[in-house]
């Protein structure tokens, strides 16, 4: 398949200026994000390619590459060279959009999660010849009191990992990186195609310049093997479904040199049987007896944060909202803390003892004309339908 113009990519111009590039790429990346697309293979791809043809037109130096030498700059055996688009390297930009947006940072996670890898990424570059680490995703379901408190959680999950036997060398104990032979060392070979001459990244050594004489017997020179990783993660107080946390370095670690990438921690929170939240206020309904509507009174009302007591003033109409302030959701700007929203719904007994039925009777005698059973301003506009 030909692969697409980096500029027609991004919709740019071939003279486009940085800041123009960064825009564009910024728009596309929002639209085709896979959480904004979730399921949406198209977009995926769109969104991966966005993501190549940006990592390459940000870099003065590859860009002039590609200017040149159009996608061969970046071709040959060397799947993940060194100086080429790399594939996971390319998904730090867009992460970092989104830590804009969510505007936290830090360790967070608990058990139950899905864990997958971050669209697959092979692995970017970086200049030692190693290839960085995937980020990864792993996402958390937490409950409405969690999120309200905070929380800590272990979690574990399979990723690839520093490999122990060679410190993540790829080299085994003893041998050494020798030059390699192929580009003594250059990194870069030149061919010829007819009259032209172009240099290449060197495929034996991916452009490092060095090889492992002897790859590591575990890792067989990958530098990392898959392991089972447990890691402890703090949940800040005020997150809600969709707020994502960074853990830096968490994520597979690089092979040969390469940078780990970061672990992120996506998390939902489920619903609550009480508590609905609408921003950093919760909101709540609660029944109330017709009589206490009435008359008035205190009652307990339940909060994330224990018994709470509420006043009702006499002549309570159902539907009414109250607020209890302070006891909703802790905001994650600013030290601010949500209401919680009570409504109240009188009820209307469902059955009477004989004495009530008496009572209220009694009560709807004396009361006459004056207590009519809702308010007067209806009948004054119901008066002309009759
Ligand atoms: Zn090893
Ligand atoms: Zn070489």
């Amino acid at each position: 398949m030909a692969k697409e113009d980096y500029y027609e990519l991004l919709g740019v111009a071939k003279n486009a200026s940085e800041e123009e590039l960064k825009k564009a790429y910024r728009k596309k990346a929002v639209q085709y994000h896979p959480d904004k697309n979730p399921g949406n293979k198209p977009a995926e791809e769109m969104f991966k390619k966005i993501s190549h043809a940006y990592e390459v037109l940000k870099d003065p130096e590859k860009r002039a590459a590609y200017d040149r030498y159009g996608h061969a700059a970046f071709e040959g055996p060397g799947a993940g060279a060194p100086r080429g688009p790399g594939g996971g390297g390319g998904f730090h930009d867009p992460f970092d959009i989104f830590r804009e947006v969510f505007g936290q940072q830090g360790g967070g996670g608990g058990g139950g999660g899905i864990f997958d890898e971050m669209f697959g990424g092979g692995g970017g570059g970086s200049r030692d010849g190693g290839r960085d680490g995937s980020d990864l995703r792993y996402d958390l379901e937490i409950t409405l009191e969690e999120a309200a408190r905070g929380v800590e959680r272990e979690i574990s999950f399979r990723k690839l990992a520093g490999c122990e036997h060679c410190h993540g060398s790829g080299a085994e104990p003893g041998s050494k990186r020798v030059t390699c032979p192929s580009c003594r060392g250059t990194g870069q070979i030149r061919r010829s195609g007819g009259i032209i001459v172009f240099t290449q990244t060197c495929p034996t050594c991916g452009g490092a310049g060095m090889k492992i004489e002897k790859p590591c017997t575990v890792c067989r020179g990958e530098g990392r093997v898959a392991k089972t990783t447990k890691l402890n993660v703090r949940i800040p107080p005020g997150v809600d479904t969709g707020s994502r946390l960074r853990s830096a370095g968490n994520g597979e670690a690089g092979s040969a040199g390469g940078a780990a990438g970061d672990l992120y921690i996506v998390l939902a929170v489920k619903e609550h049987e009480l508590f609905e939240r609408q921003g950093d206020d919760l909101f709540c309904e609660i029944p109330i007896k017709f009589t206490l509507a009435t008359l008035g009174g205190t009652i307990e009302v339940p909060t994330l944060f224990g018994k709470g007591s509420l006043k009702i003033p006499a002549a309570t109409q159902s539907g009414t909202t109250f607020r209890l302030r302070d006891k909703g959701m802790p905001s994650l700007r600013a030290g601010r803390q949500g209401d919680q929203l009570v409504r109240v719904h009188v009820e209307v007994p469902q059955s009477l003892t004989a004495e009530q039925r008496k009572m209220l009777e009694e009560f709807a005698r004396v009361s006459g004309d004056a207590n009519e059973p809702t308010s007067r301003s209806f009948f004054e506009k119901a008066k002309k339908f009759f």
